[in-house]
């Protein structure tokens, strides 16, 4: 998962840091810009947050940015590994930035890169050196040897490009007026920058925009069936994106109302109040108080200057985050029985503290309700959970896990209320049901069941061959 974001037409640098700023969800690892700068292009990289990152006061023709959320790679642990770790790359004529993860790299080719960004990169430039510039036949060969997502945006010959894999993994979308052409991960960048969105990059299309606005076209791939990550509606993308047509708010309210249907079948003491673990779970929280007819009380507090601990590296990291995470309005819980929504389990850290925060401060029950299904299986295609052992409902039942966590029941989405609520047939559910859709993953699946190990690299970038 990162944010990506393409402009074209002249447009001042430090609105697309603001731009840039609304992807920050997306990866808080570092942020990087590209502009145009006469016949050459230049970089701003900073560690953290889009925000971070210098710029003059220009309006260049051409800009790219990139919120960076590692899933290839190490972290940016300084500034000497923006260069090589942040996009937007350069590789020769091509400059692009990427959202999603390679996992087959090692057999495509031998060539040494530190991130799949500049894999992909790479791979551009040379078939685009092998056919003399022809950037639609590059992105036929690419998706011919790359497994994983990848949506990505980027520059070729002064003309700003968007490409999504062929199973739309991960959103992109874009929009034009008379003087910008704007490709943006999350649609609500178009809104602050007051261009109309115009749709999503279809699955294996390749878009090619020129200064005048003029839009190419091109069927890259085609699979009779896509894959967009679910996971996009339930936790990654902003509640205000529109995504395949659909707000992402309107999609954590039905998922919250299909919860609420899920909790009165246990017949379970009338909780006193319904509190979302902020924010992404707000919608829901919503949903199941109106649902419930229970009212809803904002108890927990964000402790907004902290990051996402999903996004933290280390698990000493994310424990001591979730620690200092949030604030609760101790006056309102003593007593209490409580329902808290939250978006997922995943390894079980925030939950487990929130529920044992609530009962030291006298509540007294604690209901915990997800709107994500168990994760019994790690992501390939862009979240930095790459082996089963940071799941927590890949190896513990349910009550397993709600005695874990301390709650006093545990109430889970189920796989096909998450798929009416999204609307969508085609999705990737891989994390839920092990049903990757991409060949390389099934086979990196396979070996995994072969070999064990003892060590936290990711699946992906193990070498099974030994
Ligand atoms: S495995 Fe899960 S998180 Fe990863 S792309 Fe598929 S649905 Fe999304």
């Amino acid at each position: 998962m990162c944010g990506v974001l393409g402009i074209l037409g002249n447009f001042q640098l430090k609105m697309a840091r603001d731009l840039l700023l609304l992807l920050t969800h997306r990866g808080q690892d570092a942020a990087g810009l590209l502009w145009s700068d006469e016949n050459s292009f230049k970089t701003s990289k900073a560690m953290g947050n889009p925000g971070k990152i210098e710029v003059p006061e220009i309006s260049p023709k051409h800009i790219l940015g990139s919120t960076r959320y590692p899933t290839t790679g190490k972290r940016v642990v300084s500034s000497d590994d923006l260069d090589t770790f942040v996009g937007p790359f350069n590789s020769d004529d091509i400059s692009m930035t990427h959202n999603g993860n390679i996992t087959n790299m090692s057999s495509v080719s031998n060539i040494q890169v530190d991130c799949d960004s500049e894999f992909i990169a790479e791979r551009l430039s040379i078939h685009l050196k092998a056919n003399g510039g022809n950037l639609p036949d590059a992105f036929k060969k690419l998706e011919g040897e790359v497994d994983g997502s990848f949506s990505l945006t980027g520059l070729y010959q002064e003309k700003l490009f968007a490409y999504r894999d062929s199973h739309g993994f991960k959103p992109l979308v874009f929009g034009r007026t008379k003087k910008n052409t704007i490709v943006a991960s999350e649609s609500q960048v178009l809104d602050m920058a007051e261009v109309p969105l115009e749709r999503d990059v279809y699955p294996g299309e390749l878009l090619i925009f020129d200064q005048k606005g003029t839009m190419e076209s091109h069927s890259i791939s085609q699979n009779s069936t896509h894959s967009h990550c679910f996971f996009e509606y339930v936790y990654f993308a902003h509640p205000a994106a529109k995504m395949e047509n659909q707000l992402v708010y309107d999609v954590r309210f039905r998922l919250g109302r299909a919860l609420a249907h899920s909790f009165l079948k246990l017949n379970l003491e009338v909780p006193d109040y319904v509190v979302p673990v902020p924010d992404t779970s707000r919608p829901a929280a919503q949903a199941m108080a109106e649902t419930l007819s229970v009212p809803m009380r904002e108890i927990i507090l964000k402790n907004r200057y902290l990051g996402r601990t999903f996004i933290a590296g280390s698990q000493e990291e994310r424990n001591s985050m979730a620690k200092s995470k949030y604030i609760y309005l101790d006056d309102k819980i003593s007593g209490k029985t409580i329902l808290v929504v939250d978006d997922s389990i995943v390894r079980g850290t925030t939950a487990k503290m929130i529920i044992t925060d609530l009962k030291k401060r006298g509540a007294a029950k604690v209901y915990f309700a997800a709107t994500c299904p168990p994760q019994t299986h790690p992501c390939y295609y862009g979240i930095d959970i790459a082996t089963d052992s940071e799941l927590i409902a890949c190896t513990t039942d349910i009550n397993s896990i709600a005695d874990f966590i301390g709650a006093d029941a545990l109430i889970y989405q189920e796989q096909h209320t998450v798929e009416n609520a999204i609307g969508l047939k085609d999705l990737c559910l891989a994390c839920l049901d092990g049903n990757y859709p991409t060949e390389h993953a099934r086979k990196i699946r396979n070996n995994v069941s072969q070999h064990s190990s003892t060590t936290n690299q990711r699946d992906y970038e193990r070498d099974f061959s030994q």
